[in-house]
């Protein structure tokens, strides 16, 4: 039974009584009408789980939604979102690998050195190894995106296990080594998802930054939405950072890939990366993996 049906069976008890006696003529019984009870607020019938119990489940799933989907929530399980220095910016691209471009990609970060964190889907894992391993290859990190990109929240501990798994297994056996790194389908989480990519040796990671680069919207429209990390950086510089920030950097979260297929367009990243790595550059910010992003190494 959901809580909405146990709202309504207890309503329709009190649906019906009396509202109005119509004035008694002499000789005969009073005339009733019959309409529904509206709750007014001196009203002694009003059963208080008429308001307690859709409370209560408004603010239980208020309470699970934001353990499943914000960024930052721990209820579900231990997340990282930021990095251990003002000066480490971990730049992480999910969804690939992608033949269209993973490879400019790669020549992008490698012109600003930066080092960046792919977390790859199985499938396409299986189908662009060579892209897999000429990711590694060039310094970076990868991580488990699952293998078909399922809405987890959506599903038992089992088909989370299946999902992780399939990945977990192309990409060690494509690249040697699993992925220390896991990165859940849109952010969602559920009670198994972080227990099981722990049980396969990876952490969770979230971000501080999610711009909205699969969105169909101008170049510019995402410079703009990225332009939060050039302003903590400036602000971190000069020591007007937010309390409960200080001491840390940002996690951006971009898309190299497309989950439902690919080969999909994602030049206006790529341009948005052009446009940003040489500021963030020039503002002192170091692009690291996120094996780096958590290192005592200060940067
Ligand atoms: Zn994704």
């Amino acid at each position: 039974m959901s809580c909405g049906d146990f709202v309504t069976s207890r309503n329709a008890t009190e649906f019906r009584r009396p509202y109005h006696t119509a004035p008694q003529e002499a000789g005969r019984p009073p005339k009733e009408k019959w309409a529904p009870i509206l709750p007014a607020c001196e009203n002694s019938r009003v059963d208080p789980f008429l308001i307690s119990v859709p409370a209560a489940c408004l603010v239980t799933g208020g309470v699970v939604a934001y353990g499943a989907a914000f960024p930052r929530a721990q209820l579900f399980g231990p997340t990282i979102f930021r990095t251990n220095s003002p000066r480490k910016l971990a730049i992480t691209f999910d969804d690939g690998p992608n033949p269209a471009i993973t490879p400019k990609l790669l020549d992008l970060l490698d012109r600003y050195q930066a080092k960046a964190t792919f977390f790859l889907i199985g499938r396409f894992v299986r189908e662009c190894p060579d892209l897999a391993k000429e990711t590694v290859a060039r310094g970076h990190a990868v991580g488990n995106h699952t293998e078909s990109h399922r809405n987890l929240f959506k599903l038992g501990p089992a088909q989370v296990t299946v999902e992780l798994r399939l990945c977990h297994n192309a990409i060690a056996n494509t690249l040697g080594a699993p992925a220390k790194w896991f990165r859940p389908p849109y952010g969602f989480r559920n009670p198994w998802v972080i227990p099981t990519a722990q049980a396969l040796g990876c952490k969770t990671v979230m971000w501080t930054l999610i711009p909205g680069d699969w969105l169909e919207r101008p170049a510019e429209w995402l410079i703009r939405r990225m332009r939060p990390i050039a302003e903590r950086a400036e602000r971190k510089a000069t020591g007007g950072q937010k309390a409960g920030t200080r001491g840390t950097g940002d996690v951006l979260c971009l898309h190299d890939g497309w989950h439902r297929e690919l080969n999909a367009d994602r030049t206006r990243t790529l341009a948005a990366l052009e446009h940003w790595l040489p500021r963030w550059r020039d503002l002192g910010l170091q692009f690291v993996t996120m094996d780096e992003a958590v290192s005592a190494s200060a940067a």
